[in-house]
């Protein structure tokens, strides 16, 4: 069958399966759409949108039904549904076993724990109650970082505890506790393998995290880190999706330590925050390369093509309602800066409404421009 005729169903609709749709569009690939609300981001790129859940088994066998790949935007889908599409010869990427074992942080890992790949370390616990009592018997001591092992998101599930003071704020679910890291730089690599078992990366990026929120706030293409270190974590990476085995992209987030070792801290079996930047950047985009990998196409060359900053366009705290945009002008009118809006009808404080992404021959110059639309753009409510 030709890559053409094959319908593409896509469970989630948010950003990234309406940048994913943009790809498609171009590639001429006929993708359809999974979620809960036709007006959702993806709506606006894909060639049909159904209305249902990705957590529910029968809308995800039903959605499925007429599709020849399925693949996910988001990693919290019903995975149950996708094993069974899987036994009816379907083809499911990434595999249903592989975003199992992501979903939770716990399996991921002992994952890498078995396969000798290397992580912070990590004791699993039941509850607050049962952190509470290691630290009282000695066994465990502050600082520590506590993370629930399942349904975390850019943040959320993620508590740093620093001092007794913060066990009163322990999150009361299944756990990985790790050691504070003292991290240097988070940096971040996307691999992309197809069935054939090509595998190809797309170069290093920096990520910044955004002090309160605790999601990327910015990116910086290419990393700063020296050379053989960028070597180490791609190795590093494409080995994690060797291992796994996996059917199109994989993110890894790592973290440089402070004496320059690397860690793994996660990984996301998708197009991920992290390689926005592609689309004007490099070559071939993350969401280009993702729809190659899961079709079996050739993968594309992921060559930045100049320096590049991306800034995620956040909520303004205090705003939630009708989202409103203000000073688009000034920031359109800033050179090689690329604005993207999801087309989310409500905001929220520090909701990803957006992101731009910024080229410049000087990766200095486009920092600048990239806080200045950071700074200039407003994301309200009227
Ligand atoms: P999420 O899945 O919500 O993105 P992460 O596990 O990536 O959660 O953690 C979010 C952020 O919290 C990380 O990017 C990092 O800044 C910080 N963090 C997570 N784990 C540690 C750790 N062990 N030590 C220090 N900081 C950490």
């Amino acid at each position: 069958m030709s890559y053409t005729n094959q319908k593409i169903g896509v469970l989630g609709g948010g950003q990234l399966g309406k940048m994913l749709g943009q790809s498609a569009s171009m590639m001429g690939l006929q993708m359809h759409v999974l979620d809960t609300d036709k007006y959702f981001p993806a709506a606006a790129s894909c060639m049909s949108f159904t209305e249902g859940s990705f957590k529910d088994y029968d809308d995800i066998i039903a959605f499925a039904a007429d599709k020849d790949v399925v693949t996910v935007e988001i990693e919290l889908v019903n995975t149950d549904a996708l094993h069974e599409l899987v036994k009816q010869g379907k083809k499911v990427y990434p595999q249903p076993h592989l975003l199992d074992m992501i979903k939770d942080k716990g399996l991921q890992k002992q994952f890498y724990q078995e396969k000798g790949l290397v992580t912070s370390e990590f004791v699993l616990a039941q509850d607050a109650s049962e952190i509470k009592q290691w630290v009282l018997d000695g066994k465990l001591s502050v600082p520590f970082v506590q993370k629930a092992r399942t349904d975390g998101y850019d943040g959320r599930g993620v508590h740093i505890v620093r001092s007794i003071g913060d066990l009163s704020n322990l999150l009361d679910v299944k756990s990985v506790i790790e050691p504070l890291v003292d991290i240097n730089r988070e940096i971040a690599v996307i691999v992309a393998r197809n069935p054939q078992g090509d595998v190809s990366s797309f170069p290093v990026v920096d990520m910044e995290f955004h002090p309160t929120a605790n999601l990327v706030e910015y990116l910086f293409s290419p990393s700063q880190v020296n050379e053989e270190i960028q070597k180490k974590a791609i190795e590093l990476a494409e080995s994690i999706a060797k291992e796994m085995k996996i059917v199109g992209l994989l993110a890894v987030e790592l973290f440089l330590t402070k004496d320059n070792k690397i860690l793994i801290n996660e990984v996301a079996p998708r197009p991920h925050n992290s390689g926005h930047h592609t689309i004007e950047a490099n070559i071939t985009s993350q969401y280009e390369q993702h729809l190659r990998a899961i079709l079996g196409m050739p993968l594309g060359d992921t060559t930045l093509i100049q320096p590049a900053v991306m800034v995620n366009l956040l909520g303004a705290p205090g705003h939630t309602g009708e989202a409103v945009y203000q000073n688009i002008d000034e920031c359109l009118s800033t050179s090689g800066a690329h604005l993207h809006l999801y087309g989310k009808a409500i905001t929220k404080p520090y909701r990803k409404m957006g992101h731009a992404t910024i080229v410049d021959k000087d990766l200095d110059r486009a920092i600048e421009k990239a806080t200045f639309v950071k700074d200039t753009l407003k994301i309200i409510t009227k």
